[in-house]
């Protein structure tokens, strides 16, 4: 006997649906934690597990396998370690790790996983991008052929630096490293330069500092902080300089000019080593495992100026490195010396003579951008590097206490010029029209006459009476056009004429001491 009809129907519903459904077999592959070091797992289980694949703790928390061995693998944790046992679940995610991109991580501080660390709201969903990524092939690349403007005289004038090119910055401890990459952040203003700062391993006074700079200075306008401290798992450490590379690539990508800071690589290396020596890798020379080349070459060959097919935007990568004793042949720093093309070396030496920006200009190089160099530095300052190293040799010589004869002196009197007049305070960046008429000024012997206590102040100056010069000729300074020699003539006039009014003017006031 059949029931209502209404029931009849929603039975045959419910059968022809039970027999539709097949039931799918999710195999899930799962392991458990065998050992906890800092920093690392050993688990067993995930025999299908890849290489560097990410899985799964209890607690959100997620690591990257990094040996895969028969029995066991061995997982770089990216978090904290305390809550988790031995014997807890670990489950493979079948995917690499990734982060977030996009532009609203500017203006941010966040950690490697994308994570805001600053006070401000939660992040949107954004785009993610791989952690590691291959570098631009050669065919995608392209010359370097626009200057980064450091804002630093000694910088943009010696060693100029391209938009794309890799420019390292080493030196003992406090000797001004990361007062230059912040300086050259905080020039990029209103010159369309998004900017990562990426800290590793820093000390969270010192990172304080370069954020509150960054703010006080209006640059992180423009800015993202990827941050990790001395106390954040070596996982996330070493992760830091990848995923804020991925981060810029995505800018670079879509044809913007960006310029990233690793802060710094010694204490990444670091690191990866502790990670090494934790997995049981083979130590090599300096106890760093036998890839530790690899892994910066890897990074650094990441920032490159892409050609106009691929939209033509730029990555350039001030990485700083930290030496011992001034050993700039030691592991670390000769393998990104190679790396790089060219170095900022900052002596201490010159630190503790109040030389600052301590840069050493006969360690220091750039490789590729003096061919970026705006033509007005090459008219003004062509011959600043020659004079200087004369300088340096004459003066060593001078100390023995030897009597010199007149061209000695004047060389030596010409080298202390430049010297202070190549110093430059720290957060207080110079544009390139300031720069140029300075050192027009110094190339063209007009500080000559000047006490070498005055120099700063003529220098300010003139400075400020830069708007006395014609709006054209100003404007011509950041062109592709050389300074022609007329040009010249006029500035060399006008700074003769500024000085020459501000010495009447001293005369003119009542002597100080009456
Ligand atoms: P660390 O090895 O600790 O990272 P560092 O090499 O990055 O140090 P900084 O922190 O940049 O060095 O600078 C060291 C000190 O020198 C700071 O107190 C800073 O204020 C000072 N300093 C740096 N550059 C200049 C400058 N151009 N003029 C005056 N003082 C400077
Ligand atoms: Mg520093």
């Amino acid at each position: 006997m059949s029931l209502h009809p209404v029931i009849d129907d929603t039975f045959d519903l419910l059968r022809t649906a039970r027999e539709a459904s097949k039931p799918m077999l999710q195999p899930r592959e799962t392991g458990h934690v065998l050992s906890i070091t800092p920093g690392i797992v050993t688990c067993s289980g995930l025999p299908n597990v890849g290489n560097q694949e990410l899985v799964r703790f209890p607690g959100d928390l997620f690591g990257i396998a990094y040996n895969i061995d028969e029995k066991e693998i061995g997982v770089v944790l990216l978090g904290d370690d305390s809550k988790l046992q031995v014997g807890d679940e670990v489950s493979r995610t079948g995917t690499a790790m990734d982060v977030p991109v996009g532009n609203s991580l500017i203006g941010r501080i966040v950690n490697p996983l994308g994570e805001p660390l600053d006070d401000k709201e939660t992040l949107p969903e954004m785009e993610r991008y791989p952690l590691e990524r291959p570098a631009p092939s050669i065919m995608d690349r392209d010359f370097v052929t626009v200057p980064l403007q450091t804002g630093i005289k000694v910088v943009d004038a010696l060693i100029p630096i391209g938009r794309g090119q890799r420019e390292l910055i080493l030196g003992d401890r406090q000797t001004g490293k990361t007062s230059i990459a912040i300086d050259t952040i905080i020039n990029q203003k209103g010159k369309n330069v998004i900017c990562i700062y990426c800290a590793i391993g820093q000390r969270t006074s010192s990172v304080a500092k370069v954020i509150a700079n960054l703010r006080s200075k209006g640059a992180m306008d423009y800015t993202i902080v990827v941050l990790t401290e001395g106390n954040t798992p070596p996982g996330l450490q070493f992760i830091a300089p990848y995923a804020a590379t991925t981060m810029a690539e995505y800018f670079m990508e879509k044809g913007n000019d960006v310029l990233i800071i690793y802060d710094d690589l010694t204490h990444h290396a670091r690191a990866y080593r502790e990670l090494s020596l934790l997995l049981r890798r083979p130590p090599g020379r300096e106890a760093f495992p036998g890839d530790i080349f690899y892994i910066h070459s890897r990074l650094l060959e990441r920032a490159t100026h892409l050609s106009a097919e691929r939209g033509g935007g730029s990555l350039t990568a001030l990485p700083i490195v930290e030496t011992e004793g001034q050993n700039i042949s030691a592991y670390i720093p000769t393998n990104l010396i190679s790396i790089t093309d060219g170095q900022l070396y900052l002596s201490p030496k010159l630190f503790e003579l109040g030389v600052q920006p301590a840069i050493d200009i006969g360690k220091s190089v750039s490789r590729v951008g003096g061919k970026a160099q705006l033509p007005a530095y090459r008219s003004v300052a062509g011959h600043l590097k020659l004079s200087y190293a004369q300088f340096e040799e004459l003066e060593s010589f001078a100390r023995f206490g030897t009597r010199l004869d007149d061209h000695t002196r004047k060389v030596i009197d010409h080298g202390k010029r430049i010297r202070a007049c190549l110093q430059q305070p720290e957060l207080q960046p110079l544009s390139v029209q300031e720069q140029i008429f300075v050192l027009l000024a110094l190339t063209h012997g007009l500080l000559e006459e000047i006490e070498l206590e005055q120099i700063p102040e003529t220098e300010t100056l003139l400075r400020n009476s830069l708007s006395e010069l014609p709006a054209p000729l100003l404007q011509k300074f950041s062109t592709e056009q050389p300074l022609q020699a007329s040009d010249l003539r006029m500035m060399v006039d006008a700074a003769e004429n500024i000085l020459k009014n501000h010495r009447a003017l001293q005369s003119e006031l009542p002597d100080k001491k009456s």
